[in-house]
């Protein structure tokens, strides 16, 4: 079961929750409407489904709101800032300001975010970035729980750690790619959870390291105390991209690694190395608007396969799900929904029940 709400009745609800939890008014729009933003591109994982955990965080005194990137480091093209904690929605775009703005005088940045809390959909960078028509590479990582295994091991070591590249298309939508690095977002496991559904084989390892096809093993707690891994996307390959992002986003961002035993504090930090290219300005811009164009029009020429209903580019979902969601209302899930009143009554806000 499920309630469906409007994209604006539900960001003024969430504002209303996260202006309880202690930010301003202006902080509290900008988180509810980056989160409303994640479920209408079709993430519920990464949408208001997130609210208790920064609810407890907070609560935890983990997440501090009302709380700004500070500057560790400006030097021409190198930027380094601490989000200090702060909400990612709203650090996170602080540190994309001054980075995209370094990028347009000086034709690119190296952008280095250490200790945000909750970054969200990383793509919502990437799409600050293109919409200025910058290149933008995002590594980041995720100090929350190990909740990933390595490629040959047998229990969690890293966190979800999501990588994401951006290219402006001269007149057309932009290529966002943005994916978490594990087989599938921890979140998608919650909402799986959360309904009910079993997942496809090859996704998860339970509390033993054996194959398992129910969510439940990574949300809650298994008999030994202990929760099972999600396995990363492609292999080797994919579990290669994982580190990397944790030694970039993590290690070189100043916001460390993962290296400790798990415990049960709800506070999520990522770290963010962020590079920024503008092409006008590396001497390739004309090859590269046409050239980008010429590839992507070669691509959508391949017959669809068996199977899809569309040959799709990255980023294309996204737009589609937004365009249907602002359409036809957001659903979500009877306990989600009463996850996030549950939240709010501790705040002292009042939410309509479930059903
Ligand atoms: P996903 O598996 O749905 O993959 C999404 C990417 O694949 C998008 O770029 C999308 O456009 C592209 N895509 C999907 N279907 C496609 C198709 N048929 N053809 C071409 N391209 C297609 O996403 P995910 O791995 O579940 O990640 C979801 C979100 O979670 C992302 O926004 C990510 O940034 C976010 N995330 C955040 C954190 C964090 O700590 N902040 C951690 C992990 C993930």
């Amino acid at each position: 079961m499920s309630k469906t709400f409007t994209a604006d009745a539900l960001r003024r609800q969430m504002a209303a929750v996260l202006g309880a939890a202690g930010s301003s008014a202006e902080e509290a729009r900008q988180v509810a409407d980056n989160l409303v933003m994640a479920n209408l591109s079709g993430h519920d994982s990464h949408g208001v489904g997130m609210i208790p955990r920064y609810v407890e965080s907070k609560l935890e005194g983990g997440l501090q709101p009302n709380t700004s990137a500070k500057v560790t480091l400006d030097a021409g093209s190198m930027l380094a800032l601490d989000g200090q904690h702060g909400y990612g929605q709203v650090v996170g775009v602080q540190a994309m300001e001054m980075a995209m703005a370094r990028a347009a005088q000086t034709g690119s940045c190296i952008m280095a975010l250490a200790h945000a809390h909750h970054l969200g959909r990383i793509g919502h960078f990437a799409e600050m970035a293109v919409g200025r028509g910058l290149v933008a590479i995002h590594f980041v990582n995720v100090l929350s729980r190990p909740v990933v295994a390595p490629w040959g091991g047998a229990d969690g070591r890293f966190g979800t750690n999501p990588c994401c590249i951006g290219v402006p298309l001269k007149g057309r939508e932009p290529f966002v790619l943005d994916f978490a690095t594990s087989r599938v977002a921890q979140g998608k496991m919650r909402v799986a959870h959360n309904e009910g559904r079993q997942v496809p084989p090859g996704y998860l390892i339970d509390q033993h390291g054996r194959a398992t096809t129910d969510p439940g093993v990574v949300v809650v707690p298994q008999s030994n105390g202990l929760l099972g891994a999600l396995m990363p996307f492609g292999e080797h390959k994919g579990y290669g991209l994982a580190v990397a992002c944790e030694l970039l986003g993590g290690a070189l961002s100043g916001g460390g690694t993962w290296h400790r035993a798990p415990d049960a504090r709800r506070e999520v930090l990522n770290g963010m190395t962020t590079i920024l290219i503008d092409p006008q300005r590396l001497g390739t811009a004309a090859s590269f608007e046409q050239e980008a164009l010429g590839f992507i029009d070669w691509l959508r020429q391949s017959p669809t396969a068996e199977g899809f209903d569309a040959l799709r580019v990255a980023g294309e979902p996204e737009r589609e799900a937004r365009a249907q969601r602002e359409r036809e209302g957001i659903a979500i899930d009877d306990t989600t929904w009463d996850e996030i009143v549950s939240a709010a009554k501790k705040l002292g806000v009042a939410l309509p029940a479930a059903g």
